[in-house]
């Protein structure tokens, strides 16, 4: 993600969070542990970056907040390292984020254990050691356990942040050590702007783009600057308008390309994913049965939308608002994420 942004944190929105973590580096009151708590793609990562370069910087003095100068060695060390694929990678020996390995279930006890070494190492610089654990809600239990100990004899100058969704999957032993802040979605205006402002994007492309990312201004200039994710992301989104078209095999075919590979685990949460687009649709669908097309979040897709007009109804609408909620209800009871896809494309 660009880093441009005019107040100086790579995050759009959530103001009362930046201004308080600047008041706390200004006064010297910074917590041992954070959660950065809120749905994904708003940036949480990005800030907790960030916010771990200010403290790492070397111009940061107690009595002030300033942000992170950009030019002494331990700015220049946050850079991103050019050969890191998440781009959240750094050379910084004071920094360590952590996440979940790709095709693992949960970030492993092991990788925890690896963590708080090198957070208990005496700093290069003198200064901070900062950890995140990006995505806490994926620790195991015994990953969980092993960074409890940790957080129960806090280290003077060490500071963890941990990134979460859901709140109820972290131990509650580890939140009530931990000073949360939650993340909001933020208002399309907001993220217009930041898209027109700070990602330089043309007027026509920000307005459906804030439309389309829903509250998620990561998610806003992912689409902006990647126009593979972008298509793909409307290509699988017309799946679901593709459903009323199709027959019952092409429906379950389709289903099958969405629910097949990955492990379980991370099945649910893609399910989810889904199904939160296809509610989002639905609500589009809503909108313009109202007339209220002006409202809708899915521009680039109002001609499929409107094509199917006569086949929707306002109850029929309704009905399959219906089935979609069951398909969630479902879902967070651990019912077979394909099972549960399968039913709404039988029953659509
Ligand atoms: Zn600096």
């Amino acid at each position: 993600m660009k880093m441009n942004i005019k107040n100086g944190w790579p995050l759009a929105g959530n103001r009362p969070i930046t201004d308080f973590l600047e008041k706390s580096l200004a006064n010297g009151k910074v917590a041992h542990t954070y959660i950065f708590l809120g749905p994904k793609d708003l940036g949480k990562t990005a800030a907790a970056v960030f916010f771990a370069k200010c403290l790492l910087c070397q111009k940061q003095k107690i009595g002030v907040f300033s942000l992170a100068c950009g030019a002494c060695p331990s700015c220049r060390q946050m850079q991103n390292n050019p050969g890191a694929d998440n781009g959240f990678e750094t050379l910084h020996g004071d920094f360590h984020l952590l996440k979940k390995e790709a095709e693992k279930k949960n970030i492993s006890i092991e990788q925890v254990r690896e963590f708080i070494r090198i957070l208990e190492m005496s700093s290069f610089m003198n200064s901070y050691k900062v950890g995140i654990i990006k995505e806490a809600d994926d620790l195991s239990e015994s990953a969980a356990n092993a960074l409890l100990k940790t957080l129960e004899e806090p280290r003077p100058k060490v500071v963890i942040i941990l990134t979460a969704a859901r709140l109820e999957k972290i131990p509650a032993t580890i939140v009530s050590r931990s000073q949360v802040l939650n993340f909001l979605p933020v208002s399309n205006a907001v993220i217009y702007d930041y898209l027109i402002n700070d990602l330089a994007c043309p007027r026509v492309q920000a307005k459906n783009i804030s439309r389309l990312s829903a509250g998620r201004p990561a998610l806003a200039a992912k689409f902006f600057e990647d126009q593979e994710f972008y298509q793909s992301y409307l290509s699988k989104t017309e799946t679901f308008l593709h459903f009323f078209k199709e027959n019952l095999n092409e429906r379950l075919s389709a289903v099958d390309k969405i629910a097949g590979g990955k492990e379980e685990e991370n099945k649910v949460e893609a399910a989810l994913d889904v199904l939160n687009v296809w509610q989002g649709l639905l609500r589009d669908l809503l909108l313009l049965n109202a007339n209220n097309g002006d409202l809708i979040q899915h521009e680039p897709l109002r001609a499929m939308m409107d094509g199917l007009k006569n086949k929707l109804n306002g109850s029929r609408l309704l009905e399959l608002n219906g089935l979609l909620r069951r398909g969630e209800k479902y879902l967070r009871a651990n019912v077979n994420p394909k099972l549960v896809l399968e039913n709404i494309a039988i029953n659509i």
